[in-house]
Parts: C-alpha cells; sequence; structure tokens
C-alpha cells in the first residue's frame, strides 16, 4: 500500500492512497519510505467496532488478516485504537522484518500494490502472508478486558514434594512478572506446576500463552488445560488455525509471530526442542508477543548446557510425580552393528534382548540414528518379532504409535522424533547405534525418560546398544543418576 503523510489538527497522520482526496501521485510513497509512527491520541468520543478491536487485539497483522474495509481501520487509527507501522524498517542500519525479526531473507518482486518493481519482502515469514516495503503491519494499542467467574482452577489432584516447591517458585514469578526455569526431569508431571500460578494469573485478569515449539504438545496440552480450567475461554493456536485473541492461548511459537506486546505470562514449554532452540525468529516471536512487563517461564527436562549455566533462578524437580527414581540405562557395546546389517544380519545381543521383553509381555520402543537405517533393520527384525517403523516422513505415524499402544504391536521402531512426549506404560526402551551423533546427551535423557513413567509400572528397562562408549552416553547416565541422588536426598523418593 502507498500512504501520503499530512498534518491533522497538528498531528503526522499517514493517508492510504485509497481513500484519500489528494491526487498527487508524488505525495504518495509505500509505507516503509516512512520512518516513524507515532501512535494518535485516543479520542474517547469515536464509536469503536468492537468485533474489529477483538480481531487485532494483542495481534500484529498484514490488511489481509484483518477481515473489514479500510476505512473502518484507518478511522480506529485516526482515533488512536490502531497502530500502523512499515512491515519492513531499518533497524541499526540493517533491513528488519518486524513480524519475524528475520534480517537476512529478503528479495524483490514487481508489485502492482505500491507499483515498485523491486518492492522487497520478506522469505523468512512468507508462509504467513507476505511483509514487504509496502505492507503496513497492524495492532490495537487498548488493554485486554475480561470478567472472569471466581471459581477457576477445578483440577483437585495431589502434587508432589518437588512440584509443590516449583509450583510456588512459578506462582511467585508470575506474581512479581520475573523470569524462571523449570528445569523437571520427565514424569515429573510440569504441567501440574503450572496450575496454582496459571489460576494467580487469570485472578488478576493477567492475558497468558503457554507456546511451545511443537504442535503435539499444543494438541496435548489443550484438553487437559481445559479441564482444569472450565470456566476459561481458552484458544489452541498452531497450523492453519487462527482464531480471535482469548486471554489464555496455547500456542505453537510460530504462530506468535502474528502478536505483538500482549501477553502478561508467556511459559515456554520444552524450550530445547527443535526448531525453537535453533530459530532466532521464533525468539523474536516469543520477545516481542510478551509486554515488557511480564513473567518468563521456561519448562524442560533437559535444558542447555548455556541455559544452566546463564539462566538465575532455576527450579529443579529431580524426582518423578510417583516417588520412584528414574531409570538407569544400561550401556551394552554390540561391536559394528552397521557392517552386521550390511550382511542383512542383527546383532544376536540385541534380538536376545528384545526377544525377552517381548516374552515377558512389555512393549519394546527402539531407536534408530536415520530413516535409511530403520527401513534396513524393519525387515530384519520381522524375522523375530513382529514389527512396524515411524519416522517423521511417515504419514501413518499417529495410527501406528496408537496400536503400539494399545497392545497391537509388540515393537515399534522410531527415529528421534518420540523421543519427547510419548508415554507408554510398561514400556521397554533401546537405542540402537547409541553412538551416533544424532542422540545428544538431552536426546538420551529424553528417550530414557520414556521408561517407569507410570505408578503401576515403575521400573522400565533401558539399554543403549552401541559400538563405542561416547561421552553423551556417559553424560546422560551421570545425570540421570544424579537427578536420583538429588531426589533421594531431599526425601522425595519412595
Ligand atoms: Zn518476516
Ligand atoms: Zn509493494
Amino acid at each position: 500500500m502507498r500512504f501520503a503523510s499530512l498534518q491533522l489538527n497538528k498531528q503526522t497522520v499517514l493517508i492510504p492512497e485509497q481513500l484519500s482526496p489528494l491526487q498527487d501521485p508524488l505525495l504518495f510513497h509505500p509505507i516503509s519510505h516512512y520512518k516513524s509512527f507515532p501512535l494518535q491520541p485516543i479520542n474517547k468520543s469515536f464509536k469503536t467496532d468492537l468485533q474489529l478491536l477483538q480481531v487485532l487485539q494483542g495481534k500484529h497483522l498484514l490488511i489481509d488478516e484483518i477481515p473489514f474495509p479500510l476505512c473502518d481501520i484507518h478511522a480506529h487509527y485516526l482515533n488512536g485504537f490502531i497502530h500502523i507501522e512499515a512491515g519492513l524498517q531499518l533497524k541499526e542500519g540493517n533491513l528488519t522484518c518486524m513480524r519475524c525479526g528475520s534480517k537476512q531473507a529478503f528479495s524483490h518482486f514487481s508489485c502492482a500494490r505500491c507499483g515498485e518493481k523491486d518492492c522487497r519482502y520478506c522469505r523468512n515469514c512468507i508462509v504467513m502472508g507476505k511483509v514487504s516495503s509496502c505492507s503496513p503491519l497492524y495492532s490495537a494499542s487498548v488493554p485486554f478486558q475480561s470478567k472472569q467467574p471466581p471459581f477457576l482452577l477445578q483440577w483437585k489432584g495431589m502434587l508432589s514434594s518437588g512440584q509443590q516447591e516449583a509450583s510456588r517458585a512459578v506462582t511467585h514469578a508470575i506474581k512479581k512478572n520475573e523470569e524462571l526455569l523449570v528445569w523437571a526431569v520427565c514424569g515429573s508431571g510440569k504441567t501440574e506446576v503450572l496450575f496454582h500460578g496459571l489460576e494467580e494469573a487469570l485472578s488478576q485478569n493477567k492475558t497468558i500463552c503457554i507456546a511451545t515449539p511443537r504442535t503435539d504438545v499444543v494438541l496435548e496440552l489443550f484438553p487437559r488445560l481445559k479441564k482444569a480450567f472450565p470456566s476459561i475461554n481458552l484458544s489452541a493456536l498452531y497450523g492453519g488455525s487462527s482464531k480471535d485473541t482469548t486471554q489464555f492461548v496455547i500456542s505453537t511459537t510460530h504462530q506468535l509471530i502474528r502478536y505483538k506486546n500482549f501477553f502478561d505470562v508467556m511459559i515456554i514449554d520444552e524450550v530445547d526442542a527443535f526448531p525453537y532452540n535453533v530459530d532466532s525468529s521464533l525468539q523474536y516471536a516469543v520477545e516481542k508477543s510478551r509486554k515488557k512487563e511480564s513473567s518468563l517461564i521456561y519448562l524442560t527436562a533437559t535444558p542447555s548446557k548455556t541455559m544452566i549455566r546463564n539462566f538465575h533462578p532455576i527450579v529443579r524437580i529431580p524426582a518423578r510425580f510417583h516417588g520412584f527414581p528414574l531409570p538407569i540405562p544400561s550401556l551394552t557395546w554390540v561391536g559394528n552393528w552397521r557392517k552386521e546389517i550390511k550382511k542383512e544380519r542383527l546383532p544376536p545381543i540385541l534380538i536376545k534382548w528384545i526377544t525377552q521383553q517381548v516374552g515377558d509381555g512389555k512393549p519394546v520402543l527402539l531407536f534408530l540414528p536415520s530413516i535409511s537405517l530403520i527401513e534396513k533393520v524393519t525387515p530384519l527384525m520381522n524375522k523375530y518379532v513382529q514389527c512396524e517403523s515411524v519416522h517423521s516422513e511417515d504419514e501413518d505415524r499417529v495410527n501406528k504409535v496408537i496400536r503400539f499402544r494399545n497392545n497391537q504391536l509388540p515393537v515399534l521402531l522410531s527415529s528421534t522424533i518420540l523421543e519427547r512426549g510419548i508415554t507408554i506404560p510398561n514400556v521397554s526402551v533401546a537405542v540402537i547405534g547409541a553412538e551416533d551423533d544424532v542422540f545428544t546427551e538431552s536426546a538420551l535423557v529424553q528417550i530414557a525418560g520414556r521408561a517407569g513413567r507410570s505408578k503401576d509400572f515403575p521400573d522400565g528397562s533401558v539399554r543403549f546398544f552401541h559400538y563405542g562408549k561416547t561421552n553423551e552416553m556417559v553424560s546422560a547416565v551421570r545425570l540421570i543418576k544424579g537427578m536420583n541422588r538429588e531426589a533421594e536426598e531431599r526425601g522425595w523418593l519412595n
């Protein structure tokens, strides 16, 4: 879009070409031509369109994402209820996408909207709509208003001692708008740790976002939180789902690109998971979407070394909610297993362990380093036990996991895709080729964390089959033992 700048009641305002009485085409420029975008003073006598403000509340949207006529949107801008800024701006000399924060991935095109032959646009966030040199970004400048019923939290469960301590720290951080890292071992029940803090936030009318890099976590958390807070209007944002903003949002970190300066409480679950750990524009989106004065809480079972070193304060839950220690992985040398597989054989020691587990009626989850290895090993394994495999490119993945969970499939082979978030009662877990680079310390800790999660079967078997011990394997075992020791010392084990 092209805008002219003019003086109205001693204020500088921008007028889009479509709505302007001015004729001279030289007065109009793509919005990125302008350097500052002052907010207009609020005109209290202006009759606002609440539906329009509801759509824009807390958001940072392109004009095509706002289903209202331009003249209505512009009237709200002139009266101080909507803020406009250029989507691409120069920041410290670098062209910057204000929506996703990218400073590098730009291309240009011949643009019908502004008539420029080399209108630039951001490639980094193009899947969510094109932010170009002539795209304004719109946001609303009204605070969130909502009246909540008095009894919010309907969850009646008991917290373990470790959970209680973390729960107090979370509530404190939310009250004081502080930062906190909750380092909670796999199976400690970290979602429940949030409940009292969330209730506190809702009772203070705060806006809340639980963000996670992974869509399946959004889908898993939504029903649990809905059940705990049934009277709250909760929304789940992922993939293509676009909804009006509610006070409480569960979102993938990707979707936060469309928010600005809105959340009082920002909780990031699985902060160390891909792609959040490597994609700086997701970190930008989180920062942009929360208020300057807000709390920031990270949850993870496997924080990176940098996080542990630099973050303060950290609260640790070393014990599982059921009070049994974490299963310790055993390291088993299997020789040159890749060579065996080339000869269409599997190491006998591996087969022995698997058939033993299956004989004992335990489901077996096997992790392999790559999709190509999974495809080679699956038919070989099928000579001994019935098995199937899943990986990131497998469309039937969800069904296979369901069959495995329902005991219709004794053995499931997987890439690291299932290293987080899968819970199967009584499962035995193994890694084949644990020396491979994909099996970092945190991947191995997460994999081991699949075993023994249910209180009816708290001690699952975990094996790392390898052709040479790595530091990652050794430190994963050391970390798990350390957590058990800490839980024991604090009197949190049964
Ligand atoms: Zn962008
Ligand atoms: Zn353009």
